[in-house]
């Protein structure tokens, strides 16, 4: 389990507002998959929101791989891991807006019946 503390360490603000190549969304900061590792030119980055992978420049901004470059992230089990890591924690994510809607579906339902029941 990643604590906070972890997450935090990891987590370096490349001060650039970064959008995806593949969604436009805006990024400014990037999380490592090991301690002490930094973003730098040619490091993988994967879009947390659609999973997309693209390649840091010396500036930190991103670019698309080539198709060298997709050939060894097709086959990096690594990439592979954090793609499932990313899904099976927006699943669980959404699971829980799911779960919370539902409360308070049921929680409305309940004042709309005492309300009827005073009337
Ligand atoms: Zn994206």
């Amino acid at each position: 389990m990643i604590s906070d503390q972890m997450l935090k360490d990891l987590t370096t603000r490349t001060n650039k507002l970064n959008t995806c190549v593949e969604c436009g969304k805006v990024n400014n900061s990037a999380t490592a998959t090991c301690y002490g590792s930094k973003p730098e030119k040619d490091c993988l980055s994967i879009c947390w929101y659609c999973g997309h992978v693209a390649i840091f420049n010396q500036d930190l901004t991103l670019r698309e791989p080539t198709t060298d470059e997709c050939l060894e992230i097709h086959q990096s089990a690594e990439v592979r891991y954090i793609l499932a890591l990313r899904k099976r924690t927006l699943d669980a994510t959404q699971a829980e807006a799911h779960r919370r809607r539902r409360e308070q579906e049921l929680a409305a339902r309940r004042a709309r019946r005492a309300e009827r029941g005073r009337l």
